[in-house]
């Protein structure tokens, strides 16, 4: 299971996101990167630990107010540097963080090399935002809506992350069957897979629902669903400490073990084995 966070607001988004990422870390994962917003759109990514990534960026410049961090847990692509995220669109202006799996992303990414775009990892992930670019470019709409357009196309699950490099006042997240909450601070919204990394900086939160687009635009929260209706962000207060969070809200990790043993099962296989077939067998 592998984990999000995203931050918007007039602090350093830095530190929220390594350390957003250090409380993921139960999740499990196998590589880490964020991206960072700052004139420039900065991806520093890196298999092994969140450690090993704040080594890997420790003399790099890591200021901005705008920024989004990923724990991996590898489907489509071996667990290595390149593959982990988040991932660059052709011209480098956008970047995504994606949880989950994008399963038509094979005759995605034929229809995409046949338009001339070449791809640097092997995750259906970066297919995405190549998609997302690509109808961006075509229609000229904002990266929002982009987005949404691009998940009418795609089947699988997910849950997403897109910052925009000339867009540097935006977050836009999105999600089906992978969760996402928007944590909802003064001046400041975070975005993440599970409230872990946004408790300790505010207790108001929005759960997107499943075919829900949500954009951060200049401090405001707006959503829409893939069909492009509007909705209003039902905004709730998370009553979990931290660390009951931690335990999923059960008394116990054991028990919280217990009971996430069907989910783990189903991670470790999604996305390698096909559903269409009666035996398991590898997804290439
Ligand atoms: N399918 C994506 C990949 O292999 C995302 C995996 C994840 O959920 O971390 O890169």
């Amino acid at each position: 299971m592998c984990g999000i966070v995203a931050y918007i607001g007039k602090k350093e988004a830095y530190p929220i996101i390594i350390k957003g990422l250090q409380r993921l870390e139960y999740r499990g994962y196998d590589s880490a990167g964020i991206a960072l917003l700052n004139g420039n759109l900065n991806v520093y990514k890196k298999a092994g630990k969140v450690a090993d990534l704040a080594a890997f960026v420790k003399e790099e410049n890591l200021s901005g107010t705008i920024g989004m961090g990923h724990t991996r847990w590898a489907t489509h692509g071996e667990p290595n540097d390149r593959n982990a995220h988040p991932h660059y669109s052709e011209s480098k202006n956008l970047a995504i963080i994606h949880n989950g799996i994008i399963e038509n992303y094979a005759s995605i990414k034929q229809e995409l090399i046949n338009l001339g775009h070449t791809f640097k990892s092997d995750t259906d992930t970066e297919v995405l935002i190549h998609l997302i670019e690509e109808i961006q470019n075509k229609t000229k709409v904002a990266t929002e809506e982009a987005v949404r357009l691009a998940l009418g196309e795609v089947i699988g699950a997910y849950a997403i992350v897109v910052l925009s490099k000339k867009e540097p006042h935006k977050i836009i997240a999105a999600r089906k069957g992978s969760p996402i909450v928007v944590g909802i601070g003064k001046d400041e919204y975070f975005v993440a897979s599970d409230a872990t990394p946004i408790v300790e900086y505010t207790k108001n939160v929005a759960y997107l629902n499943d075919g829900e687009v949500a954009t951060v635009d200049n401090g405001k929260l707006s959503v829409k669903t893939i069909d492009n209706e509007t909705k209003v962000p039902f905004v709730q207060e998370l009553e979990l400490k931290l660390e009951a969070i931690e335990k999923g809200g059960f008394d116990h990790f054991m028990l919280k073990e217990i009971y996430e043993q069907p989910r783990s099962i189903w991670d470790s296989m999604r996305g390698r084995v096909d559903s269409k077939i009666k035996h398991l067998s590898w997804v290439e």
